[in-house]
């Protein structure tokens, strides 16, 4: 029997090669293959006149063949066929590619809605490789085509026949709609299985949209029953109550006066700190507000109450850069702290784990800072009384139920730089504290911020000349780390009616690396990415703070936290590829020090089309600095997928996280409170959905048997 668990090679024609590439997409069955949502939609329907054809974009034309195809042999085995089709408007010469046999399916006389983009020159017309369907009066063509996100050895054509095909099978068995019938009836919903079916194939936009409609609300909904259940399983009841000591010790230590919103925060801190009731608190606060400082006092008052604490950076850089900053502090409090890595040789992991479940509190380890991988090293402490998740909005759902699941008899303190709106910050945590640090140390300065293309390049790079000339250092950050490998691309709604010409090709670090080198021999380039082993990136991290390297091409993973004072420049390679607040955080890893700094942002390509758009969505960059004004913008551009993990390629990626693939936090706000409030008086109407066995699975997959 075929289902949606189904491999896709019961698909006819699907063999082992097409299998594997559809593997690249993340497509392994049937059910994944109509997951894979459409990232736009082809307006076939507007059928347009040669004269009248879009300059910039396809258009759909219906054309009469008015000429025998002939074909054109080349050598090395190459061809092309050529033939003449008409409207009223004029004649179009239409171009196919090594395809001969196509000459018998464009007889003279027939008709075909052709879409492709028209090239003209002067009165001529011409098309080349355009899509054709056979046209006839009173035929009816879908005027809406689905465009997938594809990958090699996977053509569009290719996956709209198998999607078509895949769904007329899965009608044989309809899948039972998991939500409850009053739910569908109170919204006037589309059954799940024909919101899927006209998701792919809609009739027309109305169609769309009621079928999105449906899936979006699906989506939200499946997603706060999730994390409803995986925050009910860790609940806590009770936390070490922290109540005395003073901070005077640390706070006399710090070559600065905290700011006003940090003693707030602190203050916030310490009254949770101080009742048996766990905390669950987050820090947001911009980029250099000085977060590390109040996690600080935090794990100082829990210690001085005879607890322990742990640290977790999402990046090993991070958390070596926590262990050598706190680690200096603390040693002249007598603290000791303790640096878990997965790269920690095996003797020393056994070592620090020995040592933070002693009960002699003078060999106990008191702090131990390290990556998410503390969740899975199986550290067990003898007095926990702390956890705090640094730059929490990069760790995974599953990573955040784990730490609450460690958490359990603890108090919780996330940080976070990316500000999470409060429809979201509910659904993840529950009830969940904010603190706001909404005032920077003072004396910072501005980071001016450029936008610019391809075309500004020479200009760049004489920039560069000078800020090393000067003595600065800088970032060049790329999309990607070796060229093949592309960034994912987002479901993009924002350009539904209006698929996206080619995108420009990614600047990748290493070799982006290498040409750096030849155009700035005067200093040493340096790279810096996720694959590398921890102790290389360790090295390279130590030649660049130790300005041995001018300039130090990098992915993503020097997005957060880490600090070089002497950084004055960051430029950021296909910039269009970021989100907002992901260029925030870049951008404020220069002008941590006295030097005047710079952030200019690089548009792949150039002064096209594309290029005019992704400009125009990073100029909020130019002008505005703080980072809550600019997640909300970010917000409204590209949707939640920042606040739940990034999208960046050295993101750190989870399987299991719940990811929205067809909602939009804040154009879909209203479906999102629906559903979070349905799901809600669901839950309490039937705390263990024992009536609502579908849904339980449909949650228990979309968790990865998380909640099971
Ligand atoms: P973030 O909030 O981005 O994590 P950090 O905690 O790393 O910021 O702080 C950034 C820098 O600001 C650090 O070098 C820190 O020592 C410094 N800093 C923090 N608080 C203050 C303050 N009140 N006055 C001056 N400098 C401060
Ligand atoms: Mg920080």
């Amino acid at each position: 029997m075929i289902t949606r668990n189904s491999p896709v090679s019961v698909l006819p024609g699907i063999g082992k090669v097409k299998a594997a590439a559809y593997a690249k997409l993340g497509i392994l069955t049937l059910g994944d293959l109509i997951l894979h949502y459409p990232r736009a939609y082809e307006n076939r329907g507007e059928i347009r006149e040669l004269a009248d054809a879009r300059p910039d974009g396809k258009s759909a034309l219906i054309l009469t063949i008015g000429s025998d195809p002939k074909v054109v042999r080349l050598r090395s085995h190459k061809s092309f066929l050529k033939f003449k089709a008409f409207d009223d408007s004029g004649v179009c010469e239409i171009t196919y590619f090594n395809q001969d046999y196509l000459k018998s399916v464009f007889p003279v006389g027939s008709v075909f809605r052709f879409w492709g983009k028209v090239e003209q020159k002067g009165k001529r017309f011409a098309l080349s490789s355009p899509v054709a369907e056979p046209w006839a009066p009173g035929v009816n063509l879908p005027p809406l085509c689905a465009v997938y996100r594809l990958t090699d050895g996977i053509t569009l054509k290719q996956i709209t026949k198998d999607v078509e095909t895949a769904l007329a099978l899965l009608a044989e068995q309809p899948l039972s709609d998991p939500l409850p019938p009053e739910l569908i009836a109170k919204h006037n919903f589309l059954p799940l299985a024909v919101a899927e079916e006209h998701l792919h194939r809609p009739l027309d936009k109305d169609d769309l949209e009621e079928a999105r409609r449906r899936l979006v609300y699906q989506e939200f909904f499946d997603f706060s029953l999730g994390m409803a259940f995986m925050r009910r399983k860790t609940t806590a009841p009770t936390a070490p109550v922290c109540s005395a000591g003073s901070l005077e010790p640390l706070l006399s230590l710090l070559p600065y006066r905290l700011t006003g919103a940090q003693e707030r925060v602190i203050s916030e801190i310490r009254t949770d700190l101080a009742k048996p009731v766990p905390m669950s608190r987050m820090i947001v606060g911009d980029v250099g507000s000085g977060k590390t400082i109040c996690a600080a006092a935090a794990i100082w008052t829990v210690v001085q109450n005879g607890c322990q604490a742990a640290l977790m950076a999402p990046t090993e850089i991070l958390a070596r850069q926590h262990y050598t900053d706190l680690s200096a502090l603390f040693s002249r409090l007598g603290v000791r702290v303790a640096l878990l890595l997965g790269a920690t040789p095996a003797a020393e992991k056994r070592k620090i784990r020995a040592a933070l479940l002693s009960q002699n509190p003078q060999e106990r380890i008191d702090l131990v800072i390290g990556t998410h991988a503390l969740l899975s090293e199986g550290v067990e402490f003898a007095a926990p009384g702390l956890v705090v998740a640094d730059e929490q909005h990069r760790f995974g759902a599953r990573q955040r139920a784990a730490l609450a699941e460690k958490g359990k008899n603890t108090h919780l303190l996330v940080m976070s730089a990316t500000p999470i709106p409060r429809s979201l910050a509910l659904i993840l945590y529950g009830d969940l504290s904010l603190s706001k640090i909404d005032e920077l140390p003072p004396g910072r300065q501005r980071v001016d911020t450029f936008v610019v293309d391809e075309g500004y390049r020479e200009r760049l790079n004489d920039f560069i000349h000078r800020q090393l000339a000067d003595g600065g250092q800088v970032y060049v950050v790329c999309p990607a780390i070796e060229e093949e490998e592309t960034a994912p691309d987002e479901v993009d709604f924002s350009g539904l009616f209006d698929p996206e010409p080619a995108k420009p090709p990614l600047k990748a670090a290493v070799s982006y690396a290498k040409e750096l080198a030849v155009v700035f021999p005067e200093t040493r380039v340096g790279f810096l990415h996720g694959k590398l082993k921890s102790a290389q990136k360790e090295a390279m991290m130590a030649s660049f703070v130790a300005g041995e390297i001018g300039i130090l091409v990098s992915t993503t993973v020097i997005e957060v936290g880490v600090n070089v004072p002497n950084a004055s420049l960051m430029v950021v390679e296909n910039a269009e590829r970021f989100g907002l607040s992901q260029l925030h955080q870049l951008r404020g890893r220069v002008g941590r020090g006295v030097r005047k700094s710079y952030c200019v942002l690089v548009t792949g390509g150039t002064a096209d089309r594309l290029g005019e758009r992704s400009r125009e969505r990073l100029s909020v960059m130019r002008t505005t600095y703080d980072g809550f004004a600019i997640a909300e913008k970010d917000l409204q551009q590209r949707g939640p997928g920042d606040f739940l993990a990034s999208s960046a390629s050295d993101a750190v990626r989870q399987s299991g996280e719940l990811s929205l693939r067809l909602g939009n936090l804040a154009e879909d706000s209203l479906l999102l409170t629906a559903a979070a409030q349905d799901a809600a008086e669901l839950l309490a109407a039937d705390p263990k959905l024992q009536n609502h066995p579908l849904l339980v699975d449909r949650i228990a997959e979309a968790t990865g048997n998380l909640i099971s």
